[in-house]
């Protein structure tokens, strides 16, 4: 018999091809063969960062004894598009991409089996009409937490009821708890929701294809959200995403059986640097503070020099992933003398292998963006956090991690305004916070606790692992 086929589709962003990829190789090792699918920008990104070309990529995941066959498409922007840096522009050219999607699936090929179902990122309406032209199952997969994916898919019920544009000026709707929301989740606030909803944001056509995109953000035969059941209210969290009877199911945090497991599945856009594990072994246990913003967000020229001179001043040892694009328009420079100054106790860098870095021993504590893989990342290896939000969902990831999960502390008053300069003294105060004392003891022994629940959620007959086979299950099912 033919095995079953799913068409993992990724929109192209390192936040978004890292947990597809990692769900696709979950699913490949349950003998589903994969067609993996992005743009030709994010494949090409993908290989160089990783040092291979298509065909050794190819043969890596034959060894390993999954069958995969990568696809790209043209994203349709020119060459000079910033993608990431224009996430907005991003949106609105993949919502094009539905024709061209259909056209390499259908394109005849006799050694690939019939499609069994497409597992489509959250934040690809387009999918939604090439899965009904195939006859064939939208699996719609949730890269962000169940309250964010919730308050998502609701954006034009929220505009009716006047909670979006988030009116910046007014504190009492600004911060009005939102609780007509379904599904088992903590009250949001309007400036919880992505930002791309806040006045300042608002930009009509990126607004516009937000709007597009919650209207087909729980349309499809399944819903799969990359959290676990234990974090975020249990099944009836994920509830709130399901529409007449679909199923919608917590299965993650789906990177942490792959690397507990010694796989070691990470899927970057820029080149991990090798010298990071190295160093932190030479560090003391739990005196290191880690530093990075994820792949997408900016700051500015003064707010870099205050975060390091901040840095400085904590005396704590600290690994900086310092991506060279962090500044805008500008190459990065750092206050004069910082480097010599801090040479004996920090290590710069521009990318490393979070995954590795978070999970190993001399690591005390994160300072963030929180974006969401970040945050589940550090929840499921007991990191705790300070946030500082960008844009997005980070805002809501933040001030969960604070005060629903009590795992991580932030930066008064970022939440209202993500332009504040954050201090030097802030950070200093912060970080001395997050590494020593009574709150520092708290917020640890929290994340501990959610860290053991995260593994137990991914080991056998736990709640993420028992999903992801019903899930297995219900796909062998349809496919009879
Ligand atoms: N990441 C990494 N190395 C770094 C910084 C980030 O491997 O130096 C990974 C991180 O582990 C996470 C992803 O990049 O899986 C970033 O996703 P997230 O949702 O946190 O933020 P985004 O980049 O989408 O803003």
């Amino acid at each position: 018999m033919a095995p079953l086929h799913a068409v993992v589709v990724s929109f192209p962003a390192q936040g978004h091809v890292n947990p597809l990829m990692n769900f696709a190789e979950l699913l490949g090792m349950r003998g589903f063969f994969i067609t993996f699918v992005t743009t030709e920008w994010m494949d090409e990104r993908l290989l160089k960062a990783a040092s291979k070309d298509a065909a050794a990529r190819d043969r890596d995941v034959a060894e390993r004894g999954l069958q995969f066959r990568f696809l790209s498409i043209p994203d349709g922007l020119p060459p000079e598009h910033g993608r990431t840096a224009d996430l907005g522009g991003l949106l609105l050219a993949t919502q094009k991409l539905g024709a061209v999607l259909e056209g390499v699936l259908t394109k005849e090929n006799r050694s690939v089996p019939p499609i069994t179902c497409i597992v489509s990122d959250s934040f690809l309406a387009c999918t939604a009409q090439v899965a009904a032209n195939l006859g064939v199952p939208r699996v719609i997969f949730w890269t962000c937490c169940t309250a964010y994916s919730i308050a998502q898919t609701n954006a034009n019920f929220l505009l009716s009821q006047g909670y979006i544009p988030v009116k910046e000026d007014d504190l009492k709707s600004r911060d009005k708890l939102i609780t007509c929301l379904p599904g088992k989740i903590p009250p949001v606030r309007p400036t919880d929701i992505v930002s791309f909803y806040r006045e300042q944001h608002v930009n009509e056509e990126i607004y516009g294809a937000f709007l597009h995109e919650s209207r087909f953000q729980n349309v499809g035969d399944y819903v799969l959200v990359n959290t676990f059941e234990e974090l975020e209210g249990g099944k009836e969290a994920q509830l709130g995403l399901s529409i007449n009877g679909c199923p919608a199911l917590a299965i993650g945090p789906v990177s942490l059986p792959n690397f507990l497991e010694g796989r070691n599945s990470m899927y970057s856009i820029w080149k991990e640097d090798k010298t990071c594990l190295q160093w932190l072994d030479s560090q003391e246990k739990g005196s290191v503070l880690y530093v990075s913003f994820g792949s997408i967000a900016v700051k500015s020229e003064k707010q870099l020099h205050e975060l390091a001179l901040g840095l400085e001043a904590t005396g704590y040892p600290f690994l900086w992933a310092l991506r060279f694009d962090i500044v805008e328009g500008k190459s990065v420079e750092l206050p004069e003398g910082f480097r010599e100054r801090t040479r004996d106790r920090a290590l710069l860098v521009s990318w490393t292998h979070q995954l590795q870095v978070l999970s190993h021993p001399s690591v005390g504590g994160f300072l963030t963006h929180s974006g969401w893989n970040s945050t589940l990342e550090a929840i499921s290896l007991g990191v705790p956090m300070i946030g500082w939000p960008y844009f997005s969902d980070q805002f809501i990831n933040c001030r969960f991690s604070k005060d629903i999960w009590k795992v991580g502390l932030d930066f008064e008053g970022v939440d209202a305004d993500e332009y504040k300069l954050v201090t030097k003294e802030e950070v200093k105060k912060t970080m001395r916070y997050m590494m020593e004392g009574f709150i520092s003891k708290e917020i640890r022994e929290n994340v501990s606790i959610l860290k053991e629940a995260a593994t137990k959620a991914v080991t056998e007959g736990g709640s993420s692992y028992v999903n992801f086979n019903r899930f297995v299950e219900d796909m062998q099912n349809m496919s009879k």
